[in-house]
């Protein structure tokens, strides 16, 4: 090891490296810590002789991250639409441009004709108004469980809830609906068994603590066989309001869906209040949806406990976006024409299957934890060696696909047609660094594409 001692003398010193007018430039962006960083870590890979002095800044320039966030950019490319690890909804550019507008001052409280306060978020507020007529009144809070919550703390602390033993279900993470509404003191009373409910069974339970009935939709599992439930339309004949959270967020019924619970249509069937997510099959930023009868609608607007779940101008902006604005991604993505996305995955298998065994497979995506669970969505992938998944997480642009009977599948229905190049590059340098995946490129068969996933 003579050139070890060497090399540690010929490692630039820290303020050479950070008077490098590029990383200069950067900790204007970045700031300095991000900055100082990236150099330390590039010194270190030059102490270790992993750098060449001379390129010490090009390699801590190279290091830097495009943004001052420690969040970064992936391709969903898993199949599944709304992916909650992932994000759940990719905002669609119209409410990303939204959010740069209201990123700065903005009039989100400012009556600009009369200079005096004025409501806050109106604009979003109408949008949502508009787009459910059905609904009396609208109100937003910062998402599906926060309404929850602001309508059991209005409508119920202290007195009773019943729910169907069928719907006291777990969200996700540990979420459960029960412990939610407990938390904010209202009691549960359980009704019918975990298959099987009737009207009767509400109706035996009801006496004068009860605040409201609760449907809640289970949005990620389903119960087949001998089941019953009982449709909004006769709880609402029920004396106390019916109170129904559809979870994800569809305002009106969706061809692909059938199945999956609607606002206008659960309004128009007679609940008094509609809870649901912004960023699920809405397609829009995390916050929660409260629509129904405007009385009710205002007590939760002026109960005190609104203002802890208020969502910011950030969130309006990008609703209202969503709402007024083109098509978004995870909309789009129901009705994405499977032909077209198998195209793009053969157009991608043609041009890698020189570095890597590549092919294009029909596949199935999933809504995922927005809703409409066992609903196969048909799609397309680009099938791979199953040893990529690893180093395409580890790229610069982390690709996340799924691994299915041995095979890694990067399926296209949530990859923006633009980022194909991204995942193809991505691939590329995956491959670069699993050279026993691409020596086998030129040797394998490409895996038929009639083959159902
Ligand atoms: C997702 C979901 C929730 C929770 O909504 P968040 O926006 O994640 O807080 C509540 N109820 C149902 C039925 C859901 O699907």
């Amino acid at each position: 090891m003579p050139d070890r001692p060497d090399r540690r003398r010929t490692t630039p010193r820290t303020d050479r490296v950070l008077a490098d007018p590029r990383l200069r430039a950067a900790a204007g962006r970045l700031g300095d810590r991000l900055v100082k960083a990236a150099v330390a870590g590039a010194l270190a890979r030059c102490r270790a002789g992993e750098v060449d002095p001379a390129r010490v800044a090009d390699a801590a320039v190279a290091a830097l991250p495009a943004a001052a966030t420690s969040l970064r950019r992936v391709v969903n490319a898993t199949g599944v639409i709304v992916h909650t690890n992932l994000g759940r909804a990719p905002l669609s550019p119209a409410a990303v441009t939204a959010l740069e507008v209201a990123a700065g001052a903005t009039d989100v409280e400012l009556d600009l004709a009369t200079g005096r306060r004025g409501p806050r978020g109106a604009g979003a507020l109408a949008a949502l108004r508009a787009a459910v007529p059905a609904a009396g009144d609208v109100h937003v809070v910062n998402n599906g469980a926060a309404a929850l919550a602001l309508v059991s703390l209005a409508l119920a602390a202290g007195r009773t809830v019943l729910v169907a033993r069928g719907e006291m279900v777990e969200i996700g993470d540990g979420f459960r609906i029960p412990e939610l509404l407990e938390s904010v003191g209202a009691t549960l009373r359980e009704v019918g068994t975990t298959n099987r409910v009737r009207l009767a069974d509400y109706a035996a339970a009801m006496d004068d603590s009860v605040a409201f009935v609760l449907k809640v939709h289970p949005s990620n599992f389903v119960v087949e066989g001998f089941t019953a439930s009982v449709p909004v339309d006769e709880l609402a004949t029920l004396p106390v309001p019916v109170v129904a959270d559809i979870g994800s967020g569809l305002l009106a019924p969706h061809p692909r869906l059938p199945a999956e619970p609607d606002a206008a249509s659960t309004l128009r069937a007679g609940a008094a209040l509609v809870t649901a997510s912004g960023d699920k099959l809405l397609g829009g930023p995390q916050c929660g949806l409260l629509l129904g009868r405007a009385d009710l609608v205002r007590d939760l607007r002026r109960h005190p406990f609104a203002r802890a779940l208020r969502v910011d101008k950030l969130t309006l902006a990008a609703l209202e976006a969503t709402l007024t604005g083109p098509v978004p991604p995870v909309r789009a993505a129901l009705t994405a024409d499977p032909a077209a996305l198998l195209g793009r995955a053969e157009a991608l298998a043609a041009r890698l299957r020189p570095v890597v065994p590549a092919a294009a497979v029909p596949s199935t995506a999933a809504v995922g934890g927005g809703g409409a669970p066992g609903v196969p969505l048909p799609s397309a992938a680009l099938a791979l060696p199953a040893a990529l998944a690893a180093p395409l997480r580890a790229g610069p642009v982390p690709v996340v696909g799924h691994v299915e009977r041995g095979r890694l599948l990067l399926d296209l229905v949530m990859v923006a047609p633009a980022d194909d190049a991204v995942v193809e590059a991505a691939v590329r340098a995956a491959a670069a660094t699993a050279p026993e995946v691409a020596a086998a490129g030129a040797a394998a068969a490409p895996v038929p594409a009639t083959e159902r996933s």
